[in-house]
């Protein structure tokens, strides 16, 4: 609960911007103005710190770009827009909702499209709202996380992973994909800890990353052959009699089957794929074989590939065949969705809805005819820079008669729409935000009034409820009349409570809640998959027609027209396009760059400082070069972020899938770093 100190209103919030940390907040206000943010000491995982993008919040707040009021734009893309009242802005939108419903006879033209820009279980009101009115369109999956997530389901059969500070207990921590030096700063403190104990810390990533550089041994692997890495290494386990032959007779299924492929595996021409010798390979295989304290921490990068959830199910079998599953300090961790035990009421759906690919969006739209979608709202998402095949999307945004967008400020979607409405940030509403990373709970309280017209996505939703039913009653039974802690005291459930420790939702006003579930995932060897055990072999992967082993599945390759990969990693300041209006924090820093090897900008006459053109048969984006050493000879570089609605990266993004996502996210994941592209000096810098 907010409470005073030294002159000031204090109250606990949470940052909501699906990122590992999910940190808790402290917020200073004086004379109902935010002064000072702080992380929140009480939160046993971040631990009172934030990062550089947390502590910016009171500038995103307070910034003068900050939309204030709805607006409607005078002609798409005109850039003239004209102020309403949030009657205005509601009359218009009601008008053309109960229009197309009258005009087809079915709200399946209405579409949504939201993900995660804000987490908070409360905005889920959006999806309640769409729900509310009938059968809807609605994108559904992620374009994030959704390989890996079927990969651990397969195997395992839950996302669960150990409690993040089990790190601080490994002996050898593997960091696969992730870089969390700049997009998880709060683990550091138990990777430095485990450290200062002897631990070996072994990075592994195509790109050399401010985390490669606090390592003890950097693997420089190629993008997309992970999967390879983790059976060549698996083999060599074997072959060295590292293999835990306990736990792999007890707790797991189809060992022999997968030892029968292992030993048709050929260690030179995988290890020779990953850009690995087989002198890296018995180093590897030495530190991870020498240790039951393996903790392997597998990002969201290298997932981002055609072959990504088998990928991950290569590394999850190398973890069984040290037999560090649930093991402390040890284990593969990818995500967790086991403190995620709310009663998501606003998601219960109505028979009927059309659900369109959030990864495909676009084409799949093009192709729904019948009827076809006419009105298309947006919430927490900032589609037209983050969306593969851009050039398609802008195509099919103009046969849309309608676009609402609500945001915080003008995005590049924000203008290409009709309308756009202002949302209140974190700090202007109440709400509870999960984690997705470590076991922590948080209650978001409102600390400051909102920001001049602005609104939460459950208000909106609410008021254009009402709107509706007051010009057709009966068009939406979306709970209008409830309020934030009523529709809170529906989301929970006894068995949530008692994995909190609480007996209601408001003593979480008294701080975050660790909760109680294993420090040590699958440490008592009971998997949830329905044998019990850890499967090497899937008969639920099988019958989604992928394959029943971990095989190695070779990935998307450059060719000689696009040889190298663009791969569009997070940045330091940035998540997605989320920090990108503020230029508080790019002050210092001037226009985004291309990272290119020495090799290749040699080979192509390029210079730091240059300027060039990368492309693809999608398109081409021109921007300066960075010639460094850190970035692969067959890669280049991109951060996202910091591009401010100037450089669309994902234009040049065929939008290729994953292998899996279905079960966890009913879609296909984006294989966003399977872009192959060219590089030449831009003509005005030859
Ligand atoms: S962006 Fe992540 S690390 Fe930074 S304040 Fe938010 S949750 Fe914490």
């Amino acid at each position: 609960m907010a409470y005073k100190q030294d002159g000031y209103t204090v109250t606990r919030n949470v940052c909501p911007r699906n990122c590992y940390d999910t940190c808790g907040m402290l917020t200073y206000v004086r004379n109902g103005k935010m002064e000072k943010i702080s992380g929140d000491p009480a939160h046993g995982y971040t631990a009172g710190k934030l990062c550089a993008k947390g502590y910016s919040y009171i500038r995103r707040v307070y910034s003068p770009d900050r939309l204030r009021y709805p607006m409607r734009q005078l002609g798409r893309g005109t850039g003239r827009w004209e102020r309403l009242t949030w009657e205005q802005a509601l009359d218009i939108i009601s008008d053309k909702i109960l229009a197309l419903k009258s005009q087809f006879g079915s709200t399946l033209p209405i579409c949504l499209n939201k993900y995660s820009g804000n987490f908070g279980i409360l905005h889920y009101a959006v999806e309640g709202l769409f729900n509310s009115l009938g059968s809807t369109t609605q994108a559904i999956g992620s374009p994030c996380w959704s390989a890996g997530l079927d990969a651990q389901h397969y195997d395992m059969g839950q996302n669960a992973n150990s409690d993040p500070a089990e790190l601080e207990k490994a002996q050898v921590i593997v960091l696969w994909g992730v870089n969390p030096a700049w997009t998880a700063v709060h683990s550091l403190p138990y990777i430095y800890k485990a450290r200062q104990r002897g631990a070996q810390v072994i990075v592994i990533d195509p790109i050399f990353t401010e985390t490669a550089r606090k390592a003890d041994c950097y693997v420089q692997i190629k993008p997309g052959e992970d999967g390879a890495l983790a059976v060549v290494l698996a083999k060599r386990l074997v072959q060295k009699g590292y293999a835990d032959k306990h736990f792999l007779a007890e707790f797991t299924k189809g060992w022999e089957e997968y030892l029968a492929y292992l030993e048709t595996a050929d260690i030179v021409s995988l290890a020779e794929q990953t850009g690995q010798t087989e002198e890296v390979i018995d180093l590897l295989a030495e530190k991870i074989g020498g240790s039951k304290s393996v903790f392997f921490w597998v990002g969201f990068g290298l997932q981002r590939h055609v072959n990504g959830g088998q990928n991950l199910r290569a590394i999850n079998a190398l973890g069984a065949v040290a037999g560090c599953l649930g093991t402390s300090g040890g284990g593969v961790h990818y995500a967790q969705q086991r403190t995620w035990g709310f009663n998501f009421c606003f998601l219960n759906s109505p028979e009927g809805n059309r659900k369109v690919s959030i990864n495909s969006f676009a084409e799949e739209l093009a192709a729904m005819k019948d009827p076809p979608v006419q009105f298309l709202w947006i919430a927490c998402r900032n589609l037209i820079t983050q969306d593969a095949n851009r050039t398609l999307l802008l195509k099919q945004l103009d046969n849309i008669d309608c676009i609402v967008t609500v945001e915080h400020f003008l995005t590049p979607t924000a203008r290409y729409s009709d309308i756009v409405l202002p949302a209140t940030t974190h700090f202007e509403e109440f709400d509870i935000v999960p984690s997705y990373w470590h076991h922590w709970i948080g209650l978001n309280e409102p600390a400051i009034a909102p920001w001049f017209d602005a609104k939460s996505d459950l208000e909106i939703a609410q008021m254009l409820a009402i709107a509706l039913n007051k010009k057709c009653p009966g068009s939406s039974n979306f709970p209008a009349d409830k309020t934030p802690s009523e529709l809170l005291d529906r989301e929970f459930n006894d068995e949530f409570y008692r994995m909190l420790g609480i007996t209601h939702w408001r003593e979480l006003m008294d701080g975050p809640r660790r909760a109680d579930i294993p420090h040590i995932a699958w440490e008592d060897g009971k998997y949830s998959t329905s044998s019990g055990k850890f499967e090497f072999l899937s008969r639920k992967a099988l019958s989604n027609n992928k394959s029943a082993l971990p095989l190695h599945k070779p990935g998307a390759k450059p060719c000689e027209q696009y040889p190298f990969w663009f791969i569009t990693s997070h940045a330091q300041h940035s998540l997605n396009s989320q920090f990108d209006i503020p230029d508080w924090l790019y002050k210092s820093g001037s226009e985004p760059v291309v990272h290119i090897h020495p090799d290749a900008a040699q080979r192509r006459g390029i210079r730091s400082g240059k300027r060039v053109r990368i492309y693809n048969s999608f398109g081409s984006v021109v921007l300066p070069a960075l010639v460094t050493s850190d970035t692969p000879p067959d890669a280049l570089v991109c951060y996202q972020g910091s591009q401010s609605g100037r450089l669309f990266l994902n234009q040049l993004n065929p939008g290729l899938l994953s292998d899996m996502g279905e079960i966890c996210t009913g879609t296909k994941g984006l294989a966003f770093y399977d872009i192959f592209v060219n590089i030449e000096a831009a003509a005005d810098s030859v």
